[in-house]
């Protein structure tokens, strides 16, 4: 598909892009050179430097404060301040008072946590629809929870799809819909990202543009790695596997609408909008015949836990056991490699903490092993590439580059689907094996 030529487009812009009135000009601006981007989904006004608060953290301020019997005059008075600052930057006859009042009426009659916080969102998008003159769509009665708090993707799409027909232009707020019961639900933090997705795929969007601060994803964490280059293609599933070990940008829950329905994502940034950013595919061939890797991507945090038993090997149903055990936990385990007579689950720490050592005595309880040992501090690192299955050498390059930064490699795994070679390092070497890997393979 020529995207510069597709029909029709879903546009996400977050907090930052919306943290003031500068911002939302250049918004407009954005959306107004190019009649395909009809729907708009935005999130609350974020920081406008480092220091600042965004709007979300001050309304979940404002339900704590309400929630604790205290005043929310001072607190609900800066939100209404960001969204009076914004109007007036834009030199807009918008009168939010009654929407103010009512609000803070209902934080302070126990509207609930979600209701307070979606309210950015919710202000956001009555100005931002007030300023484009295109409708306003309250998600609160499209994008549907179950009752126990889980997306019903199904049920949205449905409802959606079927409203958007009546809208050729709207903005849909983003991070919130609503319960059975009719109270406000909101996904977790981030997740505009993920009703800009549930809105491209109900109205078979032919983009989701995600606009936000930076120019895409790049190949390694800029905290890390010096200046890493960005990463012009990628697919879904090379995303969620550096998503899944770290790599930010997009909430991780975002893809699976768009996915699901092929529909390509280009994250875009707003204060440099010429810039092309990265495009999210379902497939593609190309590939930077260069570089081989799409990016690197690790975790800090995971335990080993070490089982050792003669003759492991021939007794049947010991893996399931040992896992079985760990799901009764409510853990998900993270890898498993083994060998003959052992067998290792990486796990995160943080999840095992709290039940480590009932965890360790069950598994001791059934299946009898020999050992059991459990090692923290270790560190994941994904290579990541959907050209690895095509070029030889690239496993060898991996573990040249951590002998030569003197890492010792704890555990490998590369799946049949060669996208992903995951090793695991001590901790203490995971900056400079990740250093190490970007320098073998990334050449600008
Ligand atoms: N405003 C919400 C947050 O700060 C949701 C979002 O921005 O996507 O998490």
């Amino acid at each position: 598909m020529d995207i510069q030529n597709a029909n029709l487009k879903v546009v996400k812009f977050g907090g930052s892009s919306l943290a003031d009135a500068e911002h939302f000009k250049m918004v407009a601006d954005i959306i107004h050179a190019d009649p395909a981007r009809c729907y708009v989904v935005p999130s609350a006004p974020g920081k406008r430097f480092s220091a600042d608060t965004k709007v979300t953290d001050m309304l979940y301020e404002c339900y704590n404060v309400a929630a604790s019997g205290g005043d929310i005059d001072e607190v609900f008075g800066k939100v209404c301040e960001r969204y009076n600052l914004i109007i007036d930057g834009l030199g807009m006859d918008y009168d939010l008072t009654e929407e103010f009042n009512h609000i803070k009426w209902a934080i302070l009659h126990h509207a609930g946590r979600d209701y307070a916080a979606s309210r950015g969102e919710y202000l956001n998008g009555l100005v931002l629809a007030k300023y484009l003159g295109f409708d306003f769509i309250d998600p609160a009665h499209y994008v549907r929870f179950f009752d126990n708090g889980v997306f019903d993707a199904e049920t949205s799409n449905t409802l959606l799809a079927e409203e958007l027909k009546n809208h050729r232009t709207g903005v849909v707020p983003g991070f919130y819909g609503s319960m059975p019961n009719g109270t406000i639900r909101t996904f977790s933090r981030g997740g505009s990202d993920i009703t800009g997705s549930v809105v491209a795929r109900a109205v078979c969007a032919d983009l989701y543009e995600n606009w936000t601060d930076v120019s895409g994803f790049l190949m390694a964490d800029p905290r890390i790695v010096e200046d890493p280059k960005p990463i012009k293609f990628i697919t879904y599933r090379e995303l969620r596997e550096l998503s899944y070990m770290g790599a930010g940008v997009l909430h991780e829950d975002a893809i699976f609408p768009v996915r699901y329905a092929g529909i390509p994502i280009n994250i875009r940034n707003t204060n440099r909008p010429k810039d092309e950013g990265t495009m999210i595919v379902p497939h593609t061939d190309v590939y930077d015949t260069e570089n081989i890797i799409t990016g690197v991507a690790g975790k800090k945090g995971f335990t080993i836990i070490n089982i050792e038993k003669a003759m492991m090997n021939a007794e049947t149903g010991f893996g399931r056991k040992v896992l079985e055990v760990i799901e009764h936990e409510n853990i998900s385990f993270e890898h498993l490699p083994s060998g003959i007579d052992t067998m290792c689950v990486i796990l995160s720490t943080a999840e095992i903490d709290s039940c480590r050592e009932r965890l360790i005595s069950r598994i001791q309880a059934t299946v009898e092993p020999d050992s059991i040992t459990t090692e923290d501090g270790l560190a994941l690192i994904a290579v990541v590439g959907r050209a690895m299955v095509k070029s030889k050498g690239t496993a060898v390059r991996v573990f040249k580059a951590a002998a030569n930064a003197g890492v010792n490699i704890r555990m490998i795994d590369q799946g049949s689907s060669e996208l992903n070679i995951i090793i695991g390092v001590d901790a203490s070497d995971f900056e400079k094996t990740l250093q190490a890997i970007y320098a073998e393979f990334v050449r600008w």
